[in-house]
């Protein structure tokens, strides 16, 4: 069989598909070449993701099982955890219609003596994978059963193979050989057996998630086999200093150790991913994304921006007396920041994290009378008409009362209207200007723009971002040429510090983390789908006084997305002539177009609907002070986060908030627990965390944004601590290198560009 396929076929996967370092050799093989895999085989591992050698280097198993503590069985203490192995004799198994589950019980025997295994509630596939006669190594905590014997109940287990004794030349060079010759196919152990399996085991056994019909004894053989092949070839440098000091290995003995484990191994640190072999992976993966960041930061920050000194301040000192409120503490602070990025020479690229209600709107209005004291444009752009229209509203008297112009631009506005906005926008008469990514559309020029906002930023790529930035155009007269306008993003809630480095790590980063004084938690319960009535009368007893109510459903795949709206729809209707007639009920689906859509949310914007029944996820930034209840169903399929968005848009007015979540799942006490944390905690950045720790990034940011967040090892929620080592040990190298030049760099770049160019975006580095 061939062993290596030709050359210009390692472009298999096209993981790396710009450049191929000859450091590279044989990665990217395609798995059906490693010795004794083959196509069938190949095919089987493709179906779990792996297709090269560096996917099966880099498949790392997921726990260890500790083999050294295997004890007789007749020294097996009640009480302590321990572990056995022997054979699974007099196995019974009984469906239990009452549990719908089967319950199975058996006995392991080894040459000292018996104890009970007992599964109350097996699923079918635990079910399916036992027979009597295997030799199984269990582990559990022993109890005492009935008439004094000894049993573990719901016991770990692993079925030892008998299969890949068969085939000698499966034989994992990780596993002794003596242990094969006691566990023939045909002849299981009889009676008292010979089970000396134990003490020729490895003592600290990977186990891999594999794809089924593949056993684990042949998943540690390939990637034994992969590591002592092909490690060594993995393009990998660390600066030296860094290792020492973080004690770290070198990438191919990580992984060595990781896929094989020394008898001594801490088997703890292993199974909770803090061993130095996964610290050393976790912590190469986490500081080549940093140091691609950092370097796209300092190219940012290489363009000049307009330098807007804080000498003229007419307007912002008026608004000081227009508005009805203070500032926040954070409010000032982060306009401090923006403020002293805004005189330096180099452009401000800005995010602002902030709770929902923080006060977002008011600090980049502050920012813009900055820009516009100065005599230049803020551009605005927002993810929908409705949220642009809402900004130009709550914007306009303070606009008209200090004089600035303000134009709107957006798809849906008459032509002739929108043509004056543009126009407005082009000439630099208006001072600010509002839209959609109908601005970045039309072609418009905005030459005096020194300053774009970009709200709820997250529904905006790159791109969008990179061209609101472009729009001064570039020779018009008046135009500030060569400098770039400042940027300030601003999130639609908060994620984790670890995200943010991790998302915006190019971008620096001001948290609002103050709510205005004043606000009331919105109250926050969790209903059974049974109490519908009494969600209903509490609805009710709002829409009397006089406020409004939404009632949320969640946004679900296609296939089911029919069904929802059919439910939402009779729910709707059923309000209609039922207990909600008098007050108006509205209903936006995904099935209707944005256009109907924005047309149903202004009539309960401006009041003529009580009630606003949504299968689609409502405009998180929509502001409607007088709706005071937020009615969440299926509220289990939410996260978390977005739960406490949804939240934040009632009891924005004087009057108190109230969110009521329907949970459709009450069979399920996971999703019960992780809703209760809705009705105690309240502020936005602690909700985030238990967010990101319970569903992982990739779900947390949603597929589309999940990109950055997919790592081999890493995991944001658990390895912070790294990953703030790793950002300071990046920036400390560049500050010392910043266009990487020297001989060390060099390696580090082809590594970076490798892992990272596409992604974020490098193009050609330093
Ligand atoms: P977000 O940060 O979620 O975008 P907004 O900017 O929409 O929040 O502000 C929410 C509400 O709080 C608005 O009605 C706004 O006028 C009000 N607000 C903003 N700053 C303050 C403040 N310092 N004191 C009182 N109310 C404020
Ligand atoms: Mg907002």
């Amino acid at each position: 069989m061939d062993r290596l396929p030709p050359r210009n076929q390692r472009s298999f996967t096209n993981r790396i598909a710009n450049s191929e370092p000859s450091t590279n050799a044989g990665l990217q093989t395609s798995l059906r070449y490693l010795q004794g895999i083959g196509p069938k085989r190949a095919e089987q591992l493709a179906g779990i993701g792996l297709l090269t050698v560096e996917d099966l280097l880099y498949h790392l198993p997921f726990r260890y099982e500790d083999r050294r503590r295997i004890k007789k069985i007749a020294a097996a203490i009640v009480g302590q955890e321990e572990s056995f192995v022997g054979r699974l004799v007099a196995l019974q198994k009984r469906f239990n219609p009452r549990r719908r589950a089967q319950m199975l019980t058996g006995r392991l025997a080894d040459d000292s003596g018996v104890i009970g295994l007992v599964w109350y509630r097996a699923p079918g596939f635990l079910a399916n994978r036992l027979t009597a006669g295997q030799i199984l190594l269990v582990h559990g905590k022993v109890e005492s059963g009935a008439s004094n014997e000894r049993r573990i109940t719901h016991p770990e287990f692993e079925v030892l193979e008998v299969e890949d004794a068969v085939d000698p030349s499966a034989r994992a060079p990780a596993l002794a050989a003596g242990s094969r010759s006691r566990i023939s196919p045909a002849g299981l152990p009889e009676g008292a057996m010979d089970l000396r399996v134990g003490l020729h085991l490895p003592k600290i056994v990977p186990v891999y998630l594999r794809p089924a019909g593949v056993s684990l004894t042949l998943m540690r053989k390939w990637a034994t086999q992969a590591v002592a092949d092909y490690a060594a070839h993995l393009p990998n440098f660390l600066p030296r200093s860094t290792k020492e000091r973080l004690q770290l290995l070198d990438l191919p003995s990580a992984l060595r150790d990781l896929h094989g484990p020394a008898p001594e191994a801490e088997v703890a640190a292993l199974n909770d991913f803090s061993s130095p072999a996964h610290r050393t992976i976790i912590f190469d993966e986490l500081f080549y994304l940093q140091l691609g960041l950092g370097l796209r930061k300092k190219n940012n920050r290489a363009r000049a921006g307009v330098a807007l000194p804080r000498q003229r301040t007419e307007r912002l000192a008026r608004m000081n007396h227009l508005l009805p409120f203070r500032l926040t503490g954070a409010q000032k602070r982060v306009l401090d920041e923006i403020f002293a990025d805004m005189e330096s020479a180099t452009v401000m690229q800005r995010l602002i994290q902030g709770d929902v209600g923080a006060g977002k709107t008011m600090v980049a209005w502050y920012a813009s009378l900055r820009v516009i004291d100065n005599g230049y444009q803020a551009v605005w752009m927002a993810p929908t008409e409705l949220l642009a229209e809402q900004h130009f509203r709550s914007l306009k008297p303070y606009a008209d009362g200090l004089n600035v112009r303000a134009a709107l631009v957006t798809g849906s506005l008459p032509a002739k209207e929108r043509k004056a906005s543009l126009e407005l926008a082009a000439s630099g008469a208006a001072q600010l200007v509002l839209g959609t990514h109908a601005l970045i559309q039309e072609g418009v020029e905005i030459p005096r723009m020194a300053l774009g906002v970009i709200d709820e930023q997250h529904r905006f790529g790159v791109v969008q971002r990179l061209a609101l930035q472009r729009l001064t155009g570039k020779t018009s007269a008046g135009s500030l040429e060569t400098s770039a306008p400042h940027m300030l993003l601003m999130s639609a809630t908060p994620i984790p510090r670890s995200l943010a480095l991790v998302l915006y790590g190019d971008l620096d980063v001001s948290i609002l983390d103050e709510l205005p004084p004043g606000r009331t938690p919105i109250s926050t319960k969790v209903y059974g789908d049974k109490a519908r009535r009494e969600v209903y009368a509490l609805v009710l007893e709002q829409l009397r006084r006089g406020h409004q109510a939404f009632i949320v459903y969640p946004l679900v795949e296609a296939s089911e997305q029919l069904q929802l709206v059919r439910d939402a729809t009779q729910m709707a209707e059923k309000m209609r002539t039922g207990a909600f007639k008098e007050f108006g009920v509205g209903l936006v689906h995904g099935r209707m177009s944005p256009a109907e859509r924005d047309d149903v949310m202004r009539a309960f914007r401006d009041g003529k609907l009580g009630v606003l029944v949504s299968t689609t996820v409502i405009e998180v930034g929509i502001d409607i002070p007088n709706a005071t209840v937020m009615v969440i169903e299926h509220a289990e399929r939410f996260g978390l986060s977005q739960l406490h968005q949804l939240r934040g848009r009632v009891g924005r007015g004087s009057a108190a908030g109230h969110c009521l979540l329907i949970n459709r799942a009450p069979g399920n006490p996971l999703a019960a627990q992780r809703l209760r944390v809705m009705e105690k905690q309240h502020d936005g950045f602690k909700i985030a965390e238990a967010d990101l720790a319970q569903r992982g990034p990739g779900e947390f940011l949603g597929t589309r944004q999940s990109g950055l967040g997919d790592f081999r090892l890493a995991n944001l929620a658990r390895d912070t601590r790294l990953l703030l080592e790793a950002r300071r040990e990046a920036q400390a190298w560049l500050q010392n290198d910043p266009n990487l030049e020297s001989a060390e760099s060099a390696r580090m770049k082809e590594i970076l560009l490798q892992r990272w160019a596409q992604r974020l975006q490098l193009g050609t580095v330093g």
